[in-house]
């Protein structure tokens, strides 16, 4: 089966990457990331856990600040100095209106026109044959977000937040689904592939945590890779776009 991918639009400024674990972004989109803000636009991360579940070895009370630490450090090499953590219960988000109200403040505050998320498909694979399922977390903040989306827009769904000053925000035009099975769009990483390798050593105690050989540059190399071959590019990260508002 084959589709056309086109070439990710970039005439935009904002954007917020919204995801439910520390590393999420990192496994693919943090190389397009360090090409946006090198470019001069403007990136805020949320992440809805402190992933303290996701270190076997670690209780989640050491592993929750850890992870949070290499997130920010993670965040800043790619250029990304904005990053919020929304206190979500790692393992067990629920994508209901406390997550859903959480995303929406984040989205007036800062005003994006473009969100990335993970995707929300129950199962995914970039190999035919092999289907792996996606989190439970990454579906439920995926859902959360595209309704976040529009509510953020709407003055009168969680009015609290008006007490708070933070006035509707109707202008996200688009959402981009990392990991989608069926990708529309890539964006050419090529010159920033060695940032986003290095935003993803920087979940040192995660990757070690992991108690196998995981090499991050073989890793992403291969994977942008393969996208870049849809684009013509010798690296890319792929995405599936969601349009927000109608025609
Ligand atoms: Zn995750």
């Amino acid at each position: 089966m084959t589709h056309q991918i086109s070439t990710l639009p970039e005439d935009w400024t904002r954007a917020m990457a919204i995801v439910a674990h520390p590393d999420d972004l990192e496994y693919g989109a943090a190389s397009a990331i360090a090409r946006w803000t090198a470019a001069g636009k403007s990136i805020a991360y949320v992440i809805a856990t402190d992933g303290e579940a996701g270190i076997d070895g670690l209780t989640p009370a050491e592993a929750g600040p850890l992870r949070q630490k290499e997130q920010l450090a993670s965040a800043a090499l790619v250029g990304v100095d904005d990053v919020t953590f929304l206190g979500h219960r790692d393992g067990v988000v629920e994508a209901g209106i406390g997550l859903r109200s959480d995303i929406a403040r984040q989205i007036r505050r800062f005003r994006p026109e473009v969100l990335i998320t993970a995707t929300y498909e129950l199962t995914y694979g970039m190999t035919a044959g092999q289907r792996i399922v996606n989190q439970a977390d990454h579906r439920a903040v995926a859902v959360a977000v595209l309704d976040a989306a529009r509510d953020a827009g709407n003055r009168w769904i969680f009015p609290e937040l008006l007490d708070e000053g933070l006035e509707p925000w109707a202008g996200v035009r688009h959402v981009y689904l990392m990991g989608a099975n069926q990708p529309s769009h890539a964006v050419d990483v090529t010159d920033h592939l060695d940032a986003g390798i290095a935003s993803l050593r920087a979940h040192a105690a995660y990757l070690q945590g992991l108690g196998r050989d995981f090499d991050p540059a073989q890793f992403l190399r291969t994977m942008t890779a393969a996208a870049g071959t849809s684009i013509g590019a010798r690296h890319a990260v792929a995405m599936a776009q969601i349009q927000l508002q109608g025609v």
